[in-house]
């Protein structure tokens, strides 16, 4: 069986290496931290994944803590603001399948340990280009999966589909708890039986997100997630204070500017642990073939090639379906060669429906015009079209073209009011 290495074990690497791994490949994951420096390691982004995504995990066999109520998310609330706190419209509707919402931590400290136990072979280092030289030598396919901002230098950014040259958004994701979900829906039966996400948006000012995960102790934590426009009122973190210190002032800013949302998270407060991840993430795509200094082709996959901002949480679910397509793919290339034209092939295939993530995204950073802003209305009174809407974020090449053509929107509006 033909040889793969994979660097790089979060959700790209190592969901690929147990896809491989179950088909009779002989994948060698590299590594920089063990399972126990993954686990006891500081805060990872916490992220959303979305029902497709999912399916990849469960068909795997790798959902540990599905009995959890608290790992999934059913029902979501997207609710626009002004900025002076008034409320202007809410769409809200349920999964077709439950979300996932864990600490990653926890998911891949378990997963490396799995991935062992199934036979994989797992290698700890710091990769650098020596390495990847020496695995070329001694494997059929090197797949760099190491994330945002690694091995940059050989994969060239690729202008004509990075669509800013500077972050959109100051991110800011706090580790908390004591959010209450419920407030202002005492209206809705039945619905303290769901695990629900909260998301606002402050029109010109940014997005606040609230969503319960699985903590790696078992309980129930919510992370409270900034998306702050630049220079606007909501850009104030500074990365390197005290992070109780910093969620207290994004809480009084809340507080003082939009009390609705302040009612969600007037009781919270930063876990024990202290946790935050904090930054500015400039959206860019890379060329993903990269060339060693041999003449070999390498492959670049997931943040190490795409990184959107996580504003509408497009990052790691384009990880998994990307990952869920490569594997088909190299299963259907056989014994042939994995040649730079290869690579080059598999990823056009791939940006045929990834294109529509770094859309969706880029129609959220930059606010939504006046074809999303009449769908949006529409989906406020519908609960059918709020449902599509809802459901398409996690595949969002389905919200073409509907979602940016004024005529397809009229269309769909009209057949969803009969
Ligand atoms: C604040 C924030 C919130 C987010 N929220 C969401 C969300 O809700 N939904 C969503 O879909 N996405 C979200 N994302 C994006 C998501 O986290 C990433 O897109 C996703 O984790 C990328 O997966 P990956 O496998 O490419 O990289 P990673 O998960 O970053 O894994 C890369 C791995 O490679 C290892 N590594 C790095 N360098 C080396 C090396 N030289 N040698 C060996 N190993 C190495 C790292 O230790 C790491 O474990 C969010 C991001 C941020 C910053």
């Amino acid at each position: 069986m033909r040889k793969i290495a994979i660097v790089g074990a979060g959700q790209a690497g190592l969901q690929l290496g147990f896809a491989l791994l179950r088909a009779g490949y002989e994948p060698t994951l590299y590594s920089d931290m063990t399972a126990e420096q993954i686990t006891n390691g500081p805060g990872r982004p916490v992220t959303i994944q979305f029902g497709p995504s999912v399916s990849f995990e469960d068909d795997l066999e790798l959902r540990f803590w599905k009995h959890s109520r608290y790992s999934e998310i059913q029902h979501v609330f997207f609710s626009v603001f002004s900025p002076q706190g008034e409320k202007l419209m809410v769409i809200d509707g349920e999964f077709d399948k439950p979300a996932q919402c864990i600490d990653l931590r926890m998911k891949f400290g378990q997963w490396l340990d799995e991935f062992e136990k199934r036979g994989g072979r797992l290698v700890i280092e710091k990769c650098d280009t020596d390495s990847l030289e020496n695995m070329a030598t001694t494997h059929d396919l090197v797949i760099v999966a190491a994330g945002r901002g690694q091995f940059m230098e050989m994969f060239e950014k690729d202008q004509s589909k990075t669509s800013y040259s500077e972050p959109q958004r100051q991110v800011a994701m706090f580790y908390t708890q004591g959010c209450d979900m419920y407030r202002q829906l005492d209206d809705m039966p039945g619905i303290r039986d769901k695990q629900l996400s909260r998301y606002s948006v402050i029109a010109g000012v940014g997005e606040v997100i609230k969503a319960p995960f699985l903590s790696k102790s078992d309980e129930e934590h919510h992370y409270v997630q900034f998306e702050a426009v630049p220079g606007a009122g909501m850009d104030m973190f500074d990365n390197k204070a005290d992070v109780a210190e910093q969620y207290a002032m994004g809480k009084e800013w809340i507080r003082q500017n939009q009390p609705l949302i302040y009612e969600l998270i007037e009781d919270s407060e930063t876990t024990p642990e202290k946790e935050w991840v904090c930054g500015r993430i400039p959206p860019t795509v890379r060329k993903p073939v990269g060339t060693l200094p041999s003449g070999k082709p390498v492959y670049a996959v997931a943040d190490a090639a795409i990184v959107n901002d996580p504003i509408v949480a497009q990052g790691l679910n384009g990880a998994s379906k990307w990952m869920g397509l490569l594997f088909d793919q190299i299963v259907a290339h056989g014994e042939k060669e994995f040649s730079a034209e290869w690579m080059q092939s598999c990823f056009d295939e791939y940006w045929e429906t990834a294109q529509y993530n770094l859309k969706f995204t880029s129609t959220a950073l930059d606010g939504p015009g006046p074809v999303q802003q009449k769908l949006m209305q529409a989906a406020s009174q519908n609960q059918s079209l709020a449902k599509k809407f809802v459901n398409c974020i996690g595949e969002a090449y389905k919200f073409h073209p509907w979602y940016w053509d004024d005529k397809e929107a009229d269309k769909l509006i009209a057949e969803f009011s009969v």
